[in-house]
């Protein structure tokens, strides 16, 4: 059994983080240790991203610092998992002959294979005295191992009708929570489809994540239950157009007694119902409907990222009929010109999206039983050809559609995308940032307005952990008690590092000359960080006779007292 260390840094989106659990599962249970510190790890693993610009220069330059490394210790192992190295390939080795391992998202089963290949190899070079001492064993294993991780998803997994990557998913290995490390672990993300079929213009994600696949119904109930029997009580189920999931059981083929994901033949047919709905077919609804049904102690299911286009009425009832599935909805519009939407190649019309948010408020929108429907939105700014006429047209559309909060990008050309090929890049930066910044300061608006007309209001919320305020609030009292004077270590504030750090001790009462304030329950109230069904963040005090850390995890009422600066203020009730 290996006894490597590793550590594994994620960028992007949830369907990565998901990506990151599984691989971690996979290494721990063939002995892996995980570090959260690149210094200490034999093997530094960056699961990475290409829908921006932005997200790649990260890991080129995180990329560009192990490259320093590798120099005096040979030994150290680096992979690059996820969508640059699916699109990148070897010229991302050739670029960063540090890079030993490159996994694709659609190889990523492969991953244990192919870094212990890695790890061999080096541990065969670096025995190697002479290849150490030429320099030479950097870039020589680094070929060896990259090539063979280099195979493309876009040969179709499901070519040969073994798709390996959903024994990844079945794979996945689920403890028990533990009662005193309950944070962030009562939530969990479950895949219901892998790709995407839509092919807008600006997007990498087909030619990364490959078509799109949907899981069988049985696989994703079962994992839902693996989970809640461990104690996971919120889920979120994934896709990139999540709405669109659908399994033809006549169409179902197995290998080896395990039954294959299908490629995607979404229900073309608007807000009707799909005729074959709980027969033949598993829609999106009947599958929220089984997870309710059959999986009772999931107190809160939800699901990202929903495709404005072909979301059924069938779904909008399922979600208002079953209490458990909240109230929101992620649907990006990306623009309100309808101009730019058949450039994006979005397939609505501005017309078309604002009847559906219209349909998704007439079934879901009860605020008078404490469940009002959340919105959220993402837009891309300065896409090619973008007029300020446009740009008004997308203003207009956000104050109109009264998002509770909008991700806002500028444009970012993407090789290899229709956009990329076919549309110059020709709105000067500085419009797309003003663009961007006055997007912003309007959903900002509207993001006060909603959260002020939240005020006495009462809401179930799951807590979720210790708010920011309240971390930082017991980072300074560690580092400052009164009287005192503030510390610095190693030229930092003490108030950002973790107890017992400030002397180098952590033995507070190690005779050194500044004492270190332990927090004490009796100090004050203490803040927590929950979140409503429909996703509004409330901060909320503990009470002060009872261990903060026993709300962690749990459901609580609260009622909203105040609003300020995008947040809500709330007491428990
Ligand atoms: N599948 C989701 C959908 O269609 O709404 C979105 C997934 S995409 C990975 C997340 C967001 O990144 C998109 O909604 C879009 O706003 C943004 N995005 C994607 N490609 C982009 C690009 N080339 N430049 C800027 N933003 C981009
Ligand atoms: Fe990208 Fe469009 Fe697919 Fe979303 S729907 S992942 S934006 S191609």
């Amino acid at each position: 059994m290996s006894q490597r260390t590793v550590y594994l840094e994620t960028f992007g989106c949830q369907m990565n983080e998901l990506d990151s659990e599984l691989v971690a599962g996979q290494l721990r249970a063939l002995g892996y240790r995980f570090t959260p510190t690149p210094e200490a790890a034999d093997v530094v693993l960056f699961n990475t991203c290409s829908v921006r610009e932005r997200a790649e220069q990260k890991v080129w330059s995180r990329l560009g610092e192990l490259q320093l490394r590798k120099k005096v210790d040979p030994g150290l192992v680096v992979g690059v998992l996820g969508c640059m190295a699916e699109r990148d390939g070897v010229d991302l080795v050739r670029r960063m002959p540090v890079v030993d391992v490159l996994v694709g998202p659609g190889e990523l089963d492969k991953l244990p294979g192919l870094l212990d290949n890695a790890v061999r190899t080096r541990e065969s070079l670096i025995s190697d005295d002479e290849a150490v001492a030429s320099g030479k064993a950097a870039a020589k294993s680094a070929r060896q191992v990259a090539l063979q991780g280099n195979t493309s998803r876009r040969s179709a997994t499901l070519a040969a009708a073994q798709d390996s990557l959903e024994l990844l998913d079945l794979s996945r290995s689920v403890s028990p929570i533990d009662a005193d490390d309950r944070a962030g672990k009562r939530s969990a993300y479950v895949r219901i489809t892998r790709g995407c079929n839509k092919f807008c213009t600006y997007c990498v994600v087909p030619f990364t994540r490959g078509a799109e696949i949907h899981r069988p119904p049985e696989h994703i109930v079962d994992e839902c239950k693996k989970l809640a029997d461990a104690g996971v009580i919120e889920i979120t189920l994934l896709g990139q157009t999540v709405n669109h999931y659908r399994f033809e059981h006549g169409a179902a083929v197995s290998v080896d007694g395990i039954v294959q994901p299908q490629k995607g033949r979404a229900f073309a047919g608007g807000h009707r119902r799909d005729p074959l709905a709980g027969r033949n077919v598993t829609t999106f609804a009947d599958l929220l409907r089984r997870i309710h049904d059959e999986v009772p102690s999931v107190k809160r299911l939800r699901f990202v990222t929903s495709y404005p286009r072909d979301f059924g009425d069938d779904v909008l009832e399922v979600i208002r009929a079953h209490p458990r599935i909240c109230r929101y909805l992620h649907v990006p519009a990306q623009t309100g010109s309808d101009r730019m939407l058949q450039l994006m190649n979005r397939g609505y019309s501005v017309g078309e999206y604002l009847e559906f948010l219209d349909r998704c408020r007439h079934y879901l929108d009860q605020p008078e039983i404490g469940r009002p429907l959340m919105l959220s939105g993402d837009f891309i700014v300065g896409f090619p050809t973008e007029t300020d006429e446009d740009f008004d047209a997308t203003i207009d559309l956000l104050r109109k559609a009264r998002y509770k909060n909008s991700f806002i990008f500028k444009y970012s050309p993407r090789p290899g995308t229709i956009a990329f090929d076919k549309l110059a890049d020709d709105v000067p930066e500085a419009t797309k940032r003003r663009r961007n910044n006055l997007l912003l300061a309007e959903q900002t608006k509207i993001s006060d307005d909603i959260s002020k007309a939240q005020i006495g209001r009462e809401f179930e919320v799951l807590v979720e952990g210790l708010s920011r305020r309240e971390e930082k609030r017991r980072k300074r009292q560690i580092a400052t008690a009164p009287g005192l004077v503030s510390l610095t270590v190693g030229g930092r504030d003490a108030a950002d590092e973790a107890p017992g750090d400030a002397c180098g001790s952590d033995d507070h009462d190690c005779g050194c000359s500044t004492k270190v304030h332990v927090l004490s329950e009796s100090d004050a109230a203490v803040q927590l960080s929950a979140r409503t069904d429909s996703d509004l963040i409330v901060f909320v005090d503990a009470p002060v006779d009872r261990d903060p850390q026993s709300f962690v995890g749990t459901l609580q009422r609260v009622r909203i007292n105040t609003a300020t600066n995008l947040s809500l203020h709330g007491e428990m009730i």
